[in-house]
């Protein structure tokens, strides 16, 4: 039998039966002219010779679908280099090993759970203490920083109350006192904002929600214009092995293709559905930037020009068992966690995003038990409001307590 001869890698015809099963067309350097960059599942990459490492060695350190997605994942943020993590979380604790033990830090009060709970249980063992500061007033940075203070980390719009700070004056009044910003800008996309533009020294994403788009994949990105700080958030992956796997990185690139059409439609239905709702007899508030009437509309025309993303929430008037028959009724907004997907979401923070906090703690925040949360996907919005429409009608409209 005539076999495909590879002349470069060497096979021949006179292999014997198991070396043929690995070797016959199985060349490493092979080239399919596909339109779609195919998946390198490899873990492992041919060397030439032992002078020199190949551009990719081995997938725990760099493999060529995650080198696609950072590179145009930079492309986007406006950023000179892109770190990418197998989520968001792990992004996040990439940012924090430039911490060292004794450095301090100082958090956005609203800030996504997740990274809450990372600062406060993790941190404090590696000796990082931390402290909040309102990022709706960027001159409480000054109240909170200490003599060792590093870093700050802050994300906005704000989960689930949408607030939008103003990046560049937090970025400024941080770096006075030296600290590197660290922006999560998970739920703008690069799309909205590019907030290295605007003095953050790290972007953070859960390429999850936004960028990946269709809730099917886990992952995380850091990005930077600063070659040692990139150093340092590779060298973080490369050691303590939060990679994304190559398939992983092909779907959120797959996704990417389609971000501007499928941000731009989330705004609009975004838009339509906060316009609506604000409409509604048993509904007591919404919170959308894209508002006039909220209280950031301005800073949020000003910094995110193109709009003001697919996440809008809104307080019933009525009592706990209003929310719960709201969120349990929709039938197009499917009830679950997470956000950016091209489907609609529909959620309660009390038990959901915010569920690990007392009760007090969401008071604090402004978290009623009354307050849903919408992530609202690319449908048509005709739909969309009809779905919510039959859902509020079951809200009994002059409810006496909020609880
Ligand atoms: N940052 C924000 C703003 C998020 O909403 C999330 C997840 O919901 C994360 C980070 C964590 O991302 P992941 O779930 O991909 O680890």
């Amino acid at each position: 039998m005539l076999l495909r001869i590879d002349e470069n890698v060497g096979y021949t015809n006179t292999m014997r039966f198991s070396t043929k099963a690995l070797r016959v067309s199985q060349n490493p350097r092979f080239n399919t002219s596909a339109v779609v960059n195919p998946i390198v599942q490899s873990t492992t990459f041919l060397f030439d010779n032992l002078d020199e490492i190949p551009p990719h060695d081995y997938t725990r350190v760099s493999n060529p679908n995650r080198t696609n997605l950072e590179a145009v994942l930079a492309s986007l943020e406006n950023a000179e280099h892109c770190v990418v993590y197998s989520s968001g979380m792990a992004a996040v604790t990439a940012a924090f090993a430039l911490l060292e033990q004794g450095d301090h830090l100082l958090m956005a009060q609203d800030i996504y759970g997740g990274t809450h709970r990372l600062v406060n249980t993790v941190l404090p063992k590696q000796g990082i203490s931390c402290t909040e500061f309102d990022a709706n007033d960027p001159e409480s940075i000054r109240r909170a920083i200490q003599p060792t203070s590093k870093m700050l980390i802050f994300e906005t719009p704000t989960n689930p109350k949408l607030r939008v700070n103003d990046i560049e004056a937090i970025s400024r009044i941080a770096h006075e006192y030296g600290l590197t910003v660290v922006f999560d800008n998970t739920f703008a996309s690069p799309y909205l904002v590019t907030a290295l533009d605007l003095g953050a020294d790290i972007i953070i994403h859960s390429t999850t929600k936004y960028i990946s788009g269709h809730s099917d994949v886990i992952g995380g990105a850091a990005l930077t214009n600063n070659p040692d700080t990139h150093l340092q958030l590779f060298e973080y992956i490369k050691t303590t092995g939060a990679c994304p796997s190559p398939f992983d990185c092909w779907l959120s690139l797959r996704g990417l293709k389609t971000l501007a059409v499928r941000m731009r439609q989330h705004c609009e239905n975004a838009q339509a559905v906060a316009e609506w709702l604000e409409k509604q007899p048993n509904v007591e508030c919404v919170y959308y930037p894209g508002l006039p009437g909220h209280p950031d509309h301005e800073v949020a025309k000003r910094q995110m020009p193109k709009g003001f993303s697919g996440m809008v929430s809104f307080e019933v008037k009525g009592t706990w068992e209003d929310t719960r028959r709201v969120c349990e009724n929709t039938k197009i907004f499917q009830m679950a966690e997470s956000l950016g997907g091209v489907e609609s979401l529909i959620g309660a923070p009390r038990v959901m995003s915010h569920g690990a906090m007392t009760e007090e703690e969401r008071i604090e925040r402004g978290i009623q038990p009354t307050l849903i949360r919408l992530s609202v996907g690319i449908e048509d919005a005709k739909d969309l409001i009809e779905d919510l429409a039959q859902a509020l009608a079951l809200v009994k409209p002059l409810a006496a307590s909020r609880v």
